[in-house]
């Protein structure tokens, strides 16, 4: 049975994505069609969600924009070398965070099954920790070492873990989690299975980031790049497949994380 629709989150959706979306590119947070990309995926979360979906999406996109824009410049002159794409996020990247949690949205309205609502929670735990751990942990001055072996590794490489990184993805995952459950959506159980299950995923991210995603190095300075071109010329592939770059690898654990989720949730009987 389908979840009856509730037409005031919609309008009400309809205008803070306007606002949200406009504000995100002012502050260059995303690029012109990724905030459109987000505006939509905002509307969406509403008619399969309500003010839930439409507040757990807004908590979380301000968030990002807040700690997006703080040390954006520090940010940049550190990962400019390293990232296909610094600064504004694309569409790609706005898919790759959002759209499983859109998913298990949509599958918990079709449905009316409580365990989506967690999984959905799970995957945006996943997708914003994921990004304020990266965003957090690339200003910090602290130590980066490599999810694998602990060894020291280049601040901003996927792969990288460090403790303030940490600390910003067990709170941005807290408060993913924690939004469905002050609106009444579920219990206790339900915030630990979606915080939980959110920062297994980021881990998964790590661990995939220091394993299977493409890693490059420049033949002409011999830096180690997740970019194809460095100084004017093609990198070469060192490391994991081509195909796969943090993009992928972003979408490929929000789904991990939704798939955690919703496990747990079920063998709880949740
Ligand atoms: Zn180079």
């Amino acid at each position: 049975m389908p979840v009856a629709v509730d037409m005031l989150s919609v309008y009400v959706a309809l205008g803070v994505a306007a606002a949200l979306s406009v504000s995100a590119v002012i502050l260059g947070a995303l690029t012109a069609p990724a905030a459109v990309t987000a505006g939509v995926m905002l509307t969406a979360a509403a008619v399969f969600w309500s003010f839930t979906g439409l507040t757990i999406y807004v908590s979380l996109f301000a968030i990002s924009v807040i700690v997006g824009a703080i040390g954006r410049k520090k940010r940049k002159e550190r990962t400019e070398r390293l990232h296909k794409r610094a600064g504004a996020r694309t569409v790609v990247q706005v898919l790759a965070n959002g759209l499983p949690a859109l998913l298990m949205m949509a599958v918990w309205f079709f449905t009316g099954y409580g365990a989506f609502k967690v999984a959905a929670a799970a995957a945006l735990a996943e997708g914003f920790s994921d990004s304020a751990a990266g965003d957090v942990g690339v200003l910090s001055n602290g130590k980066t070492v490599s999810v694998l072996n602990f060894k020291p590794l280049k601040r901003g490489l996927s792969g990288g873990i460090s403790v303030a990184g940490c600390v910003a993805m067990t709170i941005a995952s807290a408060v993913a989690a924690a939004v469905p459950a002050i609106f009444g959506e579920y219990a206790a159980a339900g915030f630990g299975i979606a915080a939980g299950a959110g920062i297994l995923g980021c881990m998964a991210d790590s661990v995939m980031g220091a394993t299977l995603q493409a890693l490059y190095r420049c033949s002409e300075c011999g830096a180690e790049t997740e970019r194809r071109e460095c100084c004017g010329k093609k990198t070469e592939l060192i490391r994991g497949f081509s195909r796969l770059d943090n993009d992928a690898v972003n979408g490929i654990a929000g789904c991990i994380a939704a798939l955690a989720g919703l496990a747990a949730a079920f063998i709880i009987k949740y």
